[in-house]
């Protein structure tokens, strides 16, 4: 109950809030309905291929990308069509979904390689939708596979709170599933 903060859900959202909590110095309370031999979630199971833009990646294949590809790219995609009226349904998800991609051409990358995540060298081509700058879909590859797949993603933030709780900055608590 003395927790700074009570992050529930230990999928990849929630190891990464976890250990940007516990790196700022707050106590957290983790809680999952899973037992510990889930933490990661979805993640652990994913194939790891992170939306990133713009990268040496990219460029050493050839690849052309910017964040103004992206976001035409995400636009055509997302179809955000409902931005009239007083409280418009798509305002937040656009101004997210162009923080997200401005992020993604950013700092993801680099506080990424921080956390000690790194990408296989060969860029892959997910969400290719019709293959148009103006179409759905991803118009470039930029599915960047990372190193150890899914448990590579994971394992960074899971070490993270692992120490986090060696520590006593945050206390992990799971329930019985
Ligand atoms: C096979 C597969 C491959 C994928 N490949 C990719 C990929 O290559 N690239 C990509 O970007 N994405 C991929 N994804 C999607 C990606 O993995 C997920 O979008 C992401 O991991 C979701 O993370 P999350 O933390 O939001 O949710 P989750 O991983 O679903 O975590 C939610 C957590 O909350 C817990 N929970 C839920 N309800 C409660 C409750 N009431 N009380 C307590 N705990 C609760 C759950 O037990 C779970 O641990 C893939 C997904 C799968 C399944």
């Amino acid at each position: 109950m003395d927790a700074d903060v009570v992050v529930v859900g230990a999928g990849l959202a929630g190891l990464v809030a976890t250990a940007e909590l516990v790196d700022a110095g707050r106590s957290v309370v983790l809680v999952d309905q899973e037992s510990t031999d889930f933490l990661g979630g979805q993640a652990w199971w994913s194939f790891g291929g992170l939306f990133l833009v713009d990268t040496p990646e990219q460029r050493r294949m050839g690849i052309k990308d910017s964040v103004d590809l992206a976001w035409g790219d995400w636009q055509g995609s997302a179809g955000f069509d409902r931005l009239d009226g007083a409280s418009p349904q798509d305002y937040w998800g656009r101004r997210w979904a162009r923080a997200y991609v401005e992020w993604s051409a950013g700092e993801k990358r680099s506080w990424l390689r921080s956390r000690g995540v790194s990408f296989f060298p060969v860029v892959g081509w997910a969400e290719r939708g019709d293959g148009t700058a103006t179409g759905h879909g991803n118009s470039v590859p930029r599915f960047h596979v990372t190193w150890g797949t899914g448990p590579g993603v994971v394992a960074p933030f899971e070490r993270a709170i692992w120490e986090g709780v060696a520590n006593q900055r945050s206390h992990c608590e799971v329930g019985t599933g």
